[in-house]
């Protein structure tokens, strides 16, 4: 034969590596394709035999033979493959070990290619078309039904095993197909092989088995949707997402409940759905009234609703219309167990109140804190017996006071009082007496006072006053003042008939003359200015008391 003669052989061959090509490149799932290479198997082996029978010529026959059987082993390691893919076993694949899987099938195609002295098979009556099988083809026929036993076996234990009810349902449909087509085959290898001599051909045996379980593969794909990968993937989401769906038709018959909230309700598919019997179950914050309304009368709105169920539960239920073309088909409502975030929120709260409660008491600690606080600087700078400034106090203003004098030129003056022979108050009297009498002087001085004069206890029965911008004559009237309302206060003690009164002596110091000398050490210029006031005092004293003693700086 010519180049052209084997031209349509050629392109055939192309044509075929072309949609190798396409098959392997694009994208379908792994199962897909070894399906459609499967099915393509079960294709050549009619074609096969109606060629042997076709042509005259042994060798051409015999090349169509022996694609048939090869074919075969094909098939053998196909059926494998795809129940071990069907069965969710595909990871076995990826392992080294799998490539045993294929040893066996491999052989016993070479066994077919090679056919070694015809041990495989030989022509009768020098043609294929009737022919005398040997040793060989036993071989292949015991490892294609050990393929096939293997695929048995898997399935079985599929069906055993507690795996999705629809993968089960897949198996069993494929299953029927092998088992139908092992045994045509059987037959076939039987009637026309082993009682040969005895019994006339029967053709087209094995074929019509292919055709058989092809038609168990095509019912598995159409009405198990095997490859309906998009609706097995949402079916699994369903299933396994811990939301409870429920999908009602327009009347309000449950069409589907997933496996989440099959437990939690006592419905069935095929029964009417009671929103009302559920919401009498549980309580809700917000209005159940409303939600019903919308849900009976609004059915084309989204609504939701939380209630608490008598276990504690809290559950968001959420209902929505579904549409096809704008009109309602059917209904569908999710359950959402929100309890944990219900026992979060309370938890938080309660850390917020525990939180606020301490800092409400911190708060406190700090207003008594600062309470204290003002009572301790209080105390430090105020004597307990009279309530007025203590002499720290008074000289420490004093430092501050003198300078802003100097500093404004501002005339002050300086009053030192003694009450006069306060011992003998004591002596005669008591203490507790002597006490009483400072505290009556102390208040009355303090009433002829001005609100800007200071007063201080700057020791015993010693009481100091710092007279700001004063002039001597204003100080000197003041003293007077001082002087004489002490003299007329008249003190009503326990146990005393009689009231009791005193004198004081007073040192009365007026500054009026300043220089910038003083400003540059004040409290050295206090220490003066205090020095010349008690000077004042003791001439008071010395002179007799109960007067005052005026001198000016
Ligand atoms: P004079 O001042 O006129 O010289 O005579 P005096 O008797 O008042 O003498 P002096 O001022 O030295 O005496 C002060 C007395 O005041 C001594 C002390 O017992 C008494 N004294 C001082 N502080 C207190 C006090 O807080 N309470 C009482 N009850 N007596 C006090
Ligand atoms: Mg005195
Ligand atoms: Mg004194």
């Amino acid at each position: 034969m010519n180049f052209f003669a084997w031209m349509d052989i050629i392109l055939f061959f192309v044509l075929f590596v072309l949609f190798v090509y396409v098959f392997v490149s694009v994208t379908i799932t792994s199962l897909h394709k070894i399906y459609l290479t499967f099915h393509f198997s079960m294709m050549l082996w009619p074609i096969c035999q109606f060629a042997i029978k076709m042509v005259d010529a042994p060798n051409v026959q015999l090349i169509y033979l022996k694609l048939s059987f090869v074919d075969t082993c094909l098939l053998a390691v196909g059926w494998l493959l795809f129940t071990i893919f069907l069965t969710g076993q595909s990871r076995f694949l990826k392992t080294k070990i799998s490539l045993l899987l294929y040893v066996p099938a491999l052989l016993a195609a070479t066994c077919v290619i090679m056919n070694p002295n015809g041990k495989f098979v030989l022509p009768l009556q020098g043609s294929y078309i009737h022919r005398y099988y040997g040793p060989l083809f036993w071989c292949i026929i015991t490892i294609l039904i050990g393929y096939i036993i293997v695929s048995l076996s898997i399935m079985s234990r599929v069906l055993l095993s507690d795996k999705a009810p629809r993968i089960k349902t897949q198996v069993k449909q494929v299953l029927k197909g092998i088992i139908v087509m092992t045994l045509f085959i059987l037959l076939d290898v039987i009637l026309n092989v082993v009682l040969y001599s005895f019994l006339p051909v029967i053709t087209g045996l094995t074929s019509f088995g292919v055709l058989l379980s092809a038609i168990f593969f095509v019912i598995a794909i159409h009405r198990d949707k095997v490859f309906d990968i998009v609706n097995i993937a949402h079916q699994d989401i369903i299933d396994t997402i811990d939301y409870g769906i429920l999908v009602l038709d327009d009347n309000d018959i449950v069409v589907e409940i997933n496996r989440s909230l099959l437990p939690h309700l006592d419905l069935t598919i095929g029964f009417r759905f009671d929103i009302a019997n559920i919401l009498t179950k549980g309580q809700s914050s917000s209005h159940i009234d409303s939600f019903l309304q919308t849900y009976l009368n609004y059915p084309m709105e989204r609504s939701a609703i939380e209630m608490k169920f008598a276990d504690g539960r809290h559950i968001n239920m959420q209902t929505a219309p579904i549409t096809v073309n704008r009109t309602r088909v059917g209904r569908i409502i999710t359950f959402q167990d929100v309890s944990e975030l219900h026992r979060l929120m309370e938890a938080t709260n309660l850390q917020n109140e525990i939180l606020q409660e301490r800092n409400r008491s911190l708060i406190n600690i700090q207003n008594e804190l600062s309470q204290t606080n003002q009572k301790l600087e209080h105390m430090a700078i105020t004597d307990a017996l009279t309530g007025i400034y203590n002499r720290l106090y008074l000289t420490q203003k004093l430092e501050y006071e003198v300078l802003h004098h100097i500093k404004y030129q501002m005339p002050f003056a300086l009053i030192l009082l003694d009450i006069d022979y306060f011992k003998l108050i004591n002596d005669n009297y008591g203490h507790l007496v002597g006490d009483q009498m400072i505290q009556s002087t102390v208040e009355v001085i303090k009433q002829s006072l001005r609100p800007t004069d200071i007063f201080a206890r700057f020791g015993g029965e010693e009481f100091i006053i710092y007279l700001p911008q004063t002039s001597p004559s204003q100080a000197k009237f003041l003293a007077e003042r001082i002087k004489s309302t002490v003299e007329s206060n008249k003190l009503i003690a326990k146990k005393i008939p009689y009231s009791l009164s005193i004198t004081i002596s007073i040192g009365l110091l007026s500054i009026t003359n300043f220089t910038l000398e003083h400003s540059k050490n004040p409290s050295t210029y206090l220490t003066d200015l205090l020095e010349a006031v008690d000077k004042a005092l003791y001439m008071a004293k010395d002179e007799g008391r109960n007067r005052i003693v005026s001198i000016a700086r």
